[in-house]
């Protein structure tokens, strides 16, 4: 295949086109090998150093949710999936999770909950407490992922010291009616611009594999880099038992290798964190997510699956000559 890459002042100055970006799909895992991946390590080098960023999570509120995203066993729409199912965590029980998070490594804690948002006042006066106690008694940089929000509400968490908000838009415009049909991806837009408007640092990615064509991935990686987040965390479908989701296995792993790389090269300043799916998508090469152009993962455990153990995690970090930091703090070797 004649294949030519831009130059890398050429990548670093404006990232690569739509066509590139489509191109690096359908490499053949050598000339990927040989010619994106040293390009997309050298890349997330210049603009993260030897610093990676760890993100942990706790489903601070889980299942019976309304909503019908297609991918997630927390729906009350698909009863054969298994997923526990609790109301909001107390704010004394979020920040002893916190500390454990700490402990284990992580640099950024993020507050999960299910649910289209925050549908209870009360449920926003423990967020905000679990936030102030977070703030002050660890080092962790604060973040929440609580659905779709107000502006009133999302003042509230900024002024109790919340740094980051994190909203996916899951998946291309052109494909989010085939993932969920209970919300419009245009909704999933607005929060996350109201809190970039807001000043949060924000984070917004998706997930891929979830029937998407290889045109719709890469539509979703560039309408990412018109929202322009702070960061992207970038999940593989783990495919739920119940959901419409279950036989879904779109993605091998050097789909997912590739996909990483495209998303390095379309938006090289940008921290990248491969979350949720890592593990049953990417397989053997698991340990390749730098080299491809990430510059963190999520650590512990998934919302509603196991992730692998943080302790390997930091152990590569480690072999790898990496320097774990928060986000927030992250001296960008390119500034
Ligand atoms: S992803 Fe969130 S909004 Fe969608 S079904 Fe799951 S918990 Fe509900």
């Amino acid at each position: 295949m004649n294949f030519t890459l831009p130059s890398i002042a050429e990548i670093k100055k404006k990232g690569i086109d739509v066509k590139t970006a489509r191109a690096i799909l359908e490499l053949d895992e050598d000339t990927y090998f040989e010619q994106v991946m040293p390009l997309a390590k050298q890349l997330r080098f210049e603009a993260f150093g030897n610093e990676v960023s760890f993100c942990t999570i706790t489903n601070a509120k889980s299942g019976a949710c309304i909503e019908d995203c297609g991918f997630c066993a927390q729906s009350a729409n698909y009863k054969q999936a298994p997923s526990p199912v609790y109301p909001l965590l107390t704010a004394e029980k979020i920040l002893e999770q916190a500390k454990e998070a700490e402990s284990i490594g992580g640099t950024e804690f993020s507050i999960v909950t299910s649910g289209r948002g925050m549908n209870k006042q009360r449920e926003l006066d423990t967020m905000v407490d679990a936030i102030t106690q977070i703030r002050q008694q660890t080092d962790l940089e604060t973040c929440a992922s609580l659905g779709l929000m107000q502006r009133e509400d999302l003042q509230r968490l900024k002024d109790a010291g919340m740094i980051h908000y994190h909203h996916n838009i899951e998946t291309a415009r052109s494909y989010f009616p085939k993932v969920v049909t209970s919300h419009t991806w245009e909704e999933e837009v607005q929060t996350v611009t109201l809190a970039k408007e807001m000043g949060f640092e924000v984070c917004c990615g998706g997930i891929m594999g979830m029937g998407e064509n290889k045109d719709q991935r890469i539509e979703f990686i560039f309408q990412l880099k018109e929202i322009d987040p702070d960061s992207i965390p970038l999940n593989f479908l783990n495919p739920r038992p119940g959901t419409p989701m279950a036989e879904l296995h779109d993605l091998t792993p050097l789909d997912c290798l590739k996909l990483i790389s495209v998303m390095r090269l379309a938006m090289p300043q940008k921290e990248l964190f491969i979350c949720g799916g890592k593990e049953v998508n990417l397989q053997q090469y698991q340990d390749l997510i730098y080299d491809a152009g990430a510059s963190g993962a999520m650590i512990g455990n998934y919302l509603t699956t196991q992730g692998r153990s943080p302790e390997q995690e930091l152990a590569l970090a480690k072999k790898l000559g990496f320097k774990p930091v928060g986000p927030h703090q992250r001296a960008k070797a390119s500034a």
